[in-house]
């Protein structure tokens, strides 16, 4: 028979149950959730492709109970997925168990430097809100992205996200320049310089961005601002083909240098949608084009006339037999207008029934080539489906897409998204190119990252991991493993 606990030895409760009391004693328990419906919106990804299943989601307020909460996990060996906004787009803030790590509440602009350009900001900011930030002190913080009112710096930073203004300002990476971060073992490294010019040893900032939560938890950064435009203007142009966009690119970069800033490409079936499905989206151009780009001029010096200049540069294209048709937006209202065109098309597709996605890059005078390949071997593997290849053209990143046979079962065609990998991945290897542009790793790539990726460099990922969060704490399972656990099914 079954021995019954005697009187003087009371039940122990699973240990869960004490990091869960000790993280309530330090954070308060509003701020450690658990009920069902207050975990579901962090179980859920943006896509839908994934479920997570957490123990609570804590809502520390600063970096000492973030440090504090990420020691009681170690301790107790419980994983910690940190999380932003939760708009990422590869599983990657996807709990598996564990506990989510919302990094909401440090929402302060701690310092603006307007001498030095910087802005010093916790990590859970809104996007729109640091812009917003920057703009109050009359200067510009110029990474944007269609998810800007959800997605959180801290969050950008650790996908090193892209987004629409990468061509003149680089990635997330090139915007940051020191952040505070806190580690496996709970301690917090100060990395909060403002600095240019830093050799001072190993540039550690630039291993955390980027990681996905897999390396530490960044709890703030030092941001670089830049003047804002005085002058902006907005195309929109019909092209025969990809390959005429890229002579279009050439062309423009030539004519205005650093004031191409933007350059985003998209195809007739991509606006068609977004003409049939958007609200209030209108033809920009009379008739159908093959392919479309969205292109911007922007300066900030004072008197800088970027339409005239945009106008000059898409008549000569035109002249030049590049372009067959073009628009310019004759007010910033109508700017916007052209620039929503091109932002909602991820929700345009979506209305179109599934989709199955690559965010891949190759070298940009390989673009066309990679287009025209992938195309041809996607409709050869499924005739009917609907190619939409859309995206920052001008950074050599293309979202591949493809929505599905309109006569076909959804679920039976994202079935097909490792067949369609392959395909695709295959031929952006073959290209030199990346099989993760600008969204990352997560979940739903680190396999292919591990059939793609060079050996070495795979081992040296592995090892920082190790190195840096021996006892795989930290968002574990995500971007590289360091168990043969497979990655859940989509
Ligand atoms: P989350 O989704 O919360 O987290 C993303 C990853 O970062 C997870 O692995 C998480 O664990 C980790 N993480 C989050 N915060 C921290 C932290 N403080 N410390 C350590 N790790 C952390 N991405 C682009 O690059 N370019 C685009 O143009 C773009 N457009 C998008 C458009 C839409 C409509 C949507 C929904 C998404 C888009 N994305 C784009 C993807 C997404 O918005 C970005 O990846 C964004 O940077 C994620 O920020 P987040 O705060 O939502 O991060």
């Amino acid at each position: 028979p079954d021995a019954k606990p005697a009187p003087s030895d009371p039940p122990s409760a699973p240990p869960q149950d004490a990091l869960l009391a000790r993280l309530r004693e330090r954070l308060g328990a509003r701020h450690v959730l658990t009920e069902a419906t207050d975990l579901a919106p962090h179980l859920a990804e943006a896509r839908g492709l994934y479920r997570g299943r957490a123990l609570a989601v804590l809502r520390p307020a600063d970096t000492a109970e973030v440090a504090f909460a990420v020691r009681a996990c170690a301790e107790a060996r419980v994983p910690v997925v940190a999380q932003g906004g939760n708009t990422g787009l590869v599983g990657g803030g996807v709990p598996q168990g564990g506990i989510v790590l919302s990094l909401a509440r440090l929402s302060r602009i701690r310092a603006v430097d307007p001498v030095g350009a910087t802005l010093t900001v916790e990590a859970g900011a809104v996007l729109a809100d640091v812009q917003a930030a920057a703009e109050a002190a009359g200067m510009l913080f110029p990474l944007s992205l269609a998810a800007e009112g959800s997605c959180r710096i801290g969050g950008n930073l650790a996908t090193n996200a892209g987004g629409t203004a990468v061509l003149a300002y680089g990635n997330a990476r090139d915007l940051v320049l020191g952040l505070e971060v806190v580690l496996a073992d709970g301690r917090v490294w100060n990395g909060l310089k403002g600095l240019r010019k830093n050799n001072a040893g190993y540039d550690l900032k630039h291993l955390f961005v980027g990681s996905e939560g897999t390396l530490g938890i960044i709890t703030a950064a030092v941001l670089k601002l830049y003047p804002r435009p005085a002058s902006r203007a907005v195309g929109f142009v019909g092209l025969p083909s990809p390959r005429a966009a890229l002579a279009l690119l050439e062309r423009l970069r030539r004519a205005a240098g650093p004031d191409l800033t933007a350059f985003e490409v998209m195809p007739r079936f991509g606006l068609e949608i977004v003409l049939r499905h958007v609200p209030g989206a209108q033809r920009p151009l009379a008739s159908g084009h093959d392919t479309y780009a969205l292109v911007e001029f922007a300066s900030p010096r004072p008197g800088a006339d970027m339409a005239a200049e945009l106008e000059a540069a898409l008549a000569a294209s035109l002249e030049a037999g590049l372009a067959e048709d073009a628009t310019i937006g004759a007010s910033e209202a109508r700017n916007a207008a052209l620039w929503r065109l091109r932002e909602s098309l991820p929700e345009a597709q979506s209305r179109e029934g599934g989709s199955i996605k690559h965010d891949v890059s190759v070298p940009l005078s390989r673009l066309p080539e990679f287009l025209e390949r992938a195309t041809a071997a996607c409709l050869a593997e499924m005739p009917g489906l609907r190619p939409c290849a859309f995206g920052h053209f001008g950074d050599g990143n293309i979202h591949f897409n493809l929505s599905q046979p309109p006569s076909m079962d959804r679920a039976a065609f994202l079935a097909a998204w490792a067949r369609f990998n392959r395909i695709v991945h295959d031929i952006v290897h073959d290209l030199d190119g990346s099989i993760a542009a600008e969204h990352g790793v997560g979940l739903i790539k680190r396999d292919e990252l591990q059939h793609y990726g060079d050996p070495v460099g795979l081992d040296l990922m592995r090892r920082l991991k190790a190195a840096l969060d021996p006892a795989d704490i930290l968002n574990p399972g995500k971007v590289v493993a360091l168990s043969d656990d497979p990655p859940p099914a989509l």
